[in-house]
């Protein structure tokens, strides 16, 4: 894992050389001065411990051993005197940064990148069960799992994911729902997914098959042939918002690598009617797509796709005026549709999500799945002693591992003082970041908040760094590609940051 990291860093610093910049340099630059573990500190994820705060004690089990619940586990384990944590995650491999599908699936990195052992992130003296957990039984502190163990605990802290469910898209049903990490999943994805055209990075096999994809296409555009590329959002909340865009642009900037970018029709569907949900960042995405001649077509719900003809399927919905309400004293709305063909030469699908079944229809789900929490604290609504984070939390705009960073460390607070007995006082005020990537070399770094942050809704841009976040830059692009990884890994995954 090291040497995997050391050797990103190693590249960087030799780019960065080339334009006479040091890396402490081009992080103060990027506003990241006080990102130590960059400029020469440890690089040990075992010098992470801190000193034990608290001596406050309990049986805690945390299911998912992905980002956040890695991550959950460190600073735990850090800020303990005596912890007794286990997780259970079925996986082997870790999938703690899946950003890297992205840059995968256009060629830059390779499968090897984002390569790693679940057991190499555990922290020392945290136990792992590699199962499944498939019952919740809250009232009783007890969680089964498919192997038929049962594991009491005294504070629960569910991270596990989210799942694409590329059978909600009729004609995707044979490759139906996939987890993230799992191995057999990939297989079964496989026969449809990264043949004849159709590809989503979204899970690791699916990212190497994009990018064999995606050279089958610039290449037909090269030898002359017309073709088109359709990219469609779903209707649920996804995580990484910006996946979409970001693929768009790398096959642009492929096409135009190869001079063919005027053989190439691109599409964008959207099911919304914006493309951002804050208004500056929408109108820079939406002049980006106009430059990049991306035909950007809002309010269509991606429903079908026809594998034998390649056709993308939507249906375009959009409001009129209606009869006059006599109570309300105002119009109703009234929805309409029409059915939309889009033929496809290459078509990069981002599944609806959800959270897994076992836990979306257990005491701890909810009507929609997603785990209802107190979105500022992270503690379940009904069960206190029950956390959730990550993408399966039900917290406007929270599917990024920019988003668990934050509400990590807010977790772990809250659940060390309710485990003193004290007021939990640490608050998530819902920031996320999207470093969306505009072309190959520039990044535009969206980062935003909740506008209304009790209530967790509307969405306002929150830069950390003093620069313009509409703006697509280098410095972000090396950010997203030598940085945020090592970032992770040593800054996160160890709980420090
Ligand atoms: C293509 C792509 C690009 C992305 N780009 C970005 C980006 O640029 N920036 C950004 O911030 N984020 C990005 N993200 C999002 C980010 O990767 C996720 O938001 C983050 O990984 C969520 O962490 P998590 O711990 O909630 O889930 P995960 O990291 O997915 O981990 C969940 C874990 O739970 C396990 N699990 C599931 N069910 C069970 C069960 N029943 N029992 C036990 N274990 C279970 C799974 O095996 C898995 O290991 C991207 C994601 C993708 C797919």
């Amino acid at each position: 894992m090291n040497r995997n990291v050391q050797e990103d860093l190693k590249q960087l610093d030799s780019i960065l050389k080339q334009h006479g910049l040091s890396r402490r340099d081009a992080l103060k630059i990027m506003g990241l001065g006080g990102a130590g573990v960059m400029v020469g500190g440890t690089t040990e994820a075992s010098a992470a411990t801190t000193l034990k705060a608290s001596d406050a004690k309990g049986k805690i089990l945390i299911i998912g051993g992905g980002l956040s619940g890695v991550a959950t586990a460190a600073k735990l384990s850090n800020s303990l005197s005596n912890p007794d944590i286990t997780i259970i995650e079925p996986n082997p491999k870790s999938v703690s940064y899946q950003p890297g599908n992205t840059l995968i699936g256009a060629g830059i990195w390779t499968k090897d990148d984002v390569t790693y052992e679940t057991k190499d992130f555990l922290p020392s003296g945290v136990k792992w069960i590699q199962d499944k957990a498939v019952e919740f039984n809250p009232t009783a502190n007890e969680v089964k799992t498919a192997k038929g163990e049962v594991v009491k605990y005294d504070f629960l802290v569910i991270a596990a994911g989210l799942v694409n469910d590329f059978g909600m898209i009729k004609g995707l049903e044979e490759v139906g729902e996939v987890y993230t990490s799992s191995a057999d999943d990939a297989v079964k994805a496989k026969k449809i997914l990264g043949q004849n055209g159709i590809c989503s990075v979204y899970f690791t096999e699916g990212a190497v098959d994009t990018w064999t994809q995606m050279q089958k296409f610039v290449a037909d555009a090269k030898s002359g042939k017309k073709v088109t590329g359709v990219f469609a959002e779903p209707h649920t909340p996804f995580k990484c918002g910006g996946a979409q865009k970001k693929i768009t642009n790398l096959v642009d900037a492929r096409l135009n690598e190869a001079g063919a970018r005027a053989n190439a029709n691109l599409e964008f569907l959207t099911n919304g009617k914006k493309l951002f949900g804050v208004p500056e960042y929408h109108t820079a995405i939406e002049g980006q797509m106009k430059a990049r001649n991306v035909n950007v077509r809002y309010e269509h719900k991606f429903t079908e796709v026809d594998l034998v003809n390649k056709i993308a399927k939507f249906e375009k919905h959009w409001e009129v005026k209606g009869a006059w309400d006599e109570d309300l004293e105002e119009f109703t709305m009234e929805t309409k549709t029409e059915a939309v063909d889009v033929k496809y030469d290459f078509c990069h699908v981002i599944a609806p999500s959800k959270a897994p079944n076992e836990i979306a229809k257990s005491p701890l789900g909810s009507e929609k799945g997603w785990v209802p929490v107190n979105i500022q604290t992270m503690q379940h609504v009904t069960f206190p002693n029950v956390f959730a984070l990550g993408d399966i939390a039900a917290v406007p705009l929270g599917k990024t591992g920019g988003s668990a960073r934050k509400q990590y460390a807010v977790l772990c607070a809250n659940l060390i003082s309710l485990m003193e007995g004290k007021e939990m006082t640490a608050k998530y005020e819902g920031y996320t970041v999207c470093p969306l990537i505009t072309s190959i070399g520039t990044v535009m770094l969206a980062e935003f908040k909740w506008k209304d942050v009790a209530a967790g809704t509307g969405a306002v841009a929150a830069p950390s760094f003093p620069l313009d976040p509409t703006q697509e830059r280098w410095i972000y692009w090396l950010l997203k590609v030598y940085l945020l990884k090592p970032m992770t890994m040593y800054g996160m995954l160890p709980g420090r940051a």
